[in-house]
This record gives structure tokens, sequence and C-alpha cells, in this order.
């Protein structure tokens, strides 16, 4: 171990000379705008290297990319179009993974990119002293675009800080009320900071960082029953309720959808019981399910609304926390009481607002809705031909998952699918359940494609698991 340490201070000792050649070799890779063959194969043995020696080894195991990307791995390099990007290689895929719910308004986009270079130009980041307009409009927008009386908008840089902004906000509205417990669903997924991940059910990111924030519980999604008990046990014990906080249908969890009627009947109960209610859209909204925010399906508005992932249109980090004003005047008379630098910065602004003007313009959430149905019909189709393999396929919009008959048959479909060139989610530990969430732009022939590329992958699956039979007998 000591010996171990003393190697990498040595390692170390020429540092700044050496740090140096590392930021010259990535600058110069940074402009090169294509890599001949050998830069190729030298960057890619870089990349595998590095991920090895300084990120996490433990990502060169799960990846398929390591795995069914050939000799050197698969290494991206660029966007190729609106719902294609391209590896170091010249290897084209069709995204039907969308940096798991990114790119609704798929890569690059011209308007989203333009907003953003031109803000550059003028001006990256905040001065934090003189008021910001981006943000202004920013907040006037997402005031006009949500549902029901959301009116003030906190900004931050990625889902979880949404999500534990909405904690902090119900925390300061409900503590003079004596409200201190929060209840989520079983199979929620929330983001990973201490926070946040008192929301999240899963066992495996929870159990090392135990104990977490107190007075979480998790509830069955989709049971209302179950709810009314907890409220109302809580209530009885002293332990009320300050927020009931729900994916309106369950991302990370494999695409659960609630039964219609579900989420209407959760805000009934929450207002019964003075619980404020907490969506969090960062996977569902921004058109992915069909509508602008998945809660607008069965019209139900919740007192604070968390965003990000496509919000920044693929360009930009961007999370922002909406609330009623009720709710976020707690905020008013001290605006540091929960802050951060780079939040709503201009450049993120910039995205967002071009972001939200093309899903509009274009009119997305409805073709989201329409090639959804597509899609879903077809894998709907192949679960029937398959179902041997296939449990299920079910979705809404675009967020859409394919469910397998066990870990192993979902990876190796991942595999077949990426070795085709489309991208779907799916890592060696969490493939039984495959999501499809490719962006809200791609073409109904790209679709169909999808799906052709997906019966022949299970074709491809069955004969080896035929062969495998037929071998052990
Ligand atoms: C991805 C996700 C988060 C976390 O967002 P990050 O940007 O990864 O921090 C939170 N909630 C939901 C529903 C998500 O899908």
């Amino acid at each position: 171990m000591i010996r171990h340490s003393q190697e990498h201070i040595l390692n170390r000792l020429p540092s700044s000379a050496s740090a140096l050649a590392c930021t010259a070799h990535a600058l110069n890779i940074i402009e090169k705008k294509s890599l001949n063959h050998e830069e190729m194969k030298a960057l890619n043995r870089e990349v595998i290297d590095s991920f090895q020696q300084h990120v996490n080894p433990g990502f060169l195991e799960y990846r398929k990319s390591v795995t069914a990307g050939g000799d050197y791995g698969a290494v991206e390099w660029q966007a190729r179009s609106l719902n294609t990007l391209v590896d170091t290689q010249g290897t084209e895929y069709l995204d039907c993974l969308g940096g798991f719910g990114i790119f609704n308004v798929g890569h690059r986009n011209p308007t989203v990119v333009s907003a953003v270079q031109h803000q550059l130009e003028k001006q990256p980041l905040h001065s934090q002293e003189l008021l910001d307009p981006l943000r202004a409009m920013l907040a006037k927008t997402l005031a006009t675009l949500t549902p029901g009386k959301l009116k003030y908008s906190f900004f931050s840089n990625s889902g979880t800080e949404s999500v534990e902004a909405a904690i902090k906000l119900a925390k300061a509205y409900q503590s003079p009320r004596g409200k201190f417990t929060f209840i989520a669903a079983s199979g929620a997924f929330h983001g990973k900071s201490l926070g946040a991940l008192s929301a999240t059910a899963k066992s495996a990111f929870r159990k090392p960082f135990m104990p977490l924030l107190p007075g979480f519980r998790h509830v069955p999604f989709g049971n209302i029953d179950a709810l009314r008990t907890m409220l109302s046990e809580c209530h009885k014990t002293g332990d009320d309720v300050a927020a009931v906080i729900l994916e309106p249908i369950q991302g990370e969890g494999g695409v659960i959808l609630p039964p219609t009627g579900y989420l209407p009947a959760v805000r009934k109960l929450c207002d019964e019981f003075g619980a404020l209610l907490i969506f969090d859209e960062v996977q569902t909204g921004m058109g992915r399910t069909g509508k602008m925010f998945a809660c607008e399906h069965e019209n139900v508005q919740p007192d604070i609304l968390c965003l990000a992932k496509a919000l920044g249109g693929g360009v930009m980090p961007i999370g922002a926390t909406v609330a009623t004003e009720e709710v976020f005047s707690v905020l008013f008379a001290n605006p540091f009481l929960h802050t951060t630098t780079f939040g709503g910065n201009p450049l993120a602004c910039a995205a967002a607002l071009a972001t939200i003007h093309v899903l509009l313009e274009q009119n997305l959430p409805a073709q989201a809705a329409q090639k959804g149905q597509l899609l879903v019909d077809g894998f709907q189709a192949l679960a029937r031909e398959f179902p041997e393999m296939v449990v299920e396929a079910r979705g809404q919009g675009l967020l859409i998952a394919i469910e397998f008959s066990d870990n192993e048959t979902g990876y190796n479909f991942a595999s077949e699918m990426f070795r085709q060139q489309v991208l779907v989610a799916g890592t060696l530990n969490n493939s039984k359940t495959i999501r499809v969430e490719p962006p809200l732009t791609i073409t109904p022939e790209q679709c169909e494609h999808v799906l052709s590329c997906a019966r022949k992958a299970l074709q491809g699956l069955r004969v080896a698991q035929r062969e495998m039979l037929e071998a052990e007998e």
C-alpha cells in the first residue's frame, strides 16, 4: 500500500511539465475535425487506458461499447445529424438512448446551437451582481409553459440539484407547520446527492451511504391505498407529511406507468393532508411522453415541478425547480437561502429558451405521441412474436421500455442492437428492461429501421439459443 502511494507521488513529480503536455495534446485533438486511422487507434487506446487508470476501470466492464465496439472499443467523436452520432472509427449510430433523455430536440439542434453561440460571443457567465436578462426571460417562459399556478423558478445545473432544491423548498415551507416527513415511491429515481438519494429508492445506490436524511418513507408506486395509509399513519404518529415526491411515469425504474386516475387521486390526498406535491419531471418533461409535461395527461398540477435533462436541449446542462408563489415565497425574504454559482447562467438559459422554442414551434410533444405509438405497437408485435424472450413492451410517447425474461437476454439484445448501430439503454447489471428514448426528432423511417433491427436482433438470439440447446442435447 505504502509502496503504491510512493510510486504514485513519483509518477506525479514532474507534474507541471507533463500536465502541460496533456493539455497541449488534448487541445490539439479538440481542434481536429477528423482523425486518420493511426490517430484514431492511438486515441482509442489512450482513452481506454485513461478510463482504466484515472476515470474508473469499472466503466470498462459495464459498457457494451467496449466489448461490442470491435478491436478498439467505441469512442464517440461527434454528432452527425439530429438523430445520429459517429465514433472515432466513422461508425454512425442511430441514437435511441438519447443520453438517457437529454436529446429531445436532437443532437446539436441548429436553433439551440445558434442561441448558445450568440450568447457565448456576448457573455457566457453572469457577474452575479447586475440582473441577468436571460434568467428573467426563462423564468417567465416556464411560468407560462408549466401547468397551474407554477410561477417562480430556481435554476441549477442538474436534475439532482433541481430535486435537492425542491426538497429544501418543501422543508422551508412545511417546517413552521410541523411537517417533516417525505413520501416517495418504490422504484423511484431522483438523483444521488444525499438529499435526492433519500428519495431515490434503489437499495444498491443507497445502502453504502446510510443513514440518509431522516423522515423519508417509500410506498409502492401506483397504489393509492398504500399512499393513503402512509399519510394517515404518519398523521397519527405526529410525523406529518411535508411532501409527496413522484415521477409521473417512473423512468430509471423501467418506464412504469401508474394506473389511470392515480395521479389525480394523489393530488386529492395531498390536499386532504396538507402535503405538498412534487413532480420530478426531469426525464418525463419537455415533450418526452407526448405532452410538454407528463402530468398534463391527466391535468394534475403539482406545487413544485423539477426539470432538467432535455431542458438544455442537449447542448447545456440546466435544472429548474418551478414552484407556486405560495411555496416559493419562503425564499423571498432571503433569496440567498438556497443558491448556486452557475445555476441559470446565460449559456444554459439561452439553450433552454431555444429548446422550448423548438419544442413548441415544431410541435414535438405531439410528434412524440405519434412516433411513440408507432414504436410501442411495433415492439408489442415483437413481444408476441418472441414470447420466450420478451415479456412486455410499454411506454408513453417516446419513453419506451422493452422488458426481457432476464438480464442476460436484455444485455444480448442491447449488444445486438449496438452491432446494428442502434444505441439503446441497458448495462450489464441492469438489462432486464431496455429503454428506448430517441430524440423526438426521430423520423418515422428511422422508427421503422429500429423495429427491423430489433426483429433481426431477436431472430439472431433465438437461433443462438436453439443452437446452444442442441449442443447440450
Ligand atoms: C436523471 C434523473 C434525475 C437526476 O438528474 P441528473 O441530471 O443526473 O442529476 C432525477 N430525477 C429523474 C426522474 C431522472 O430521470
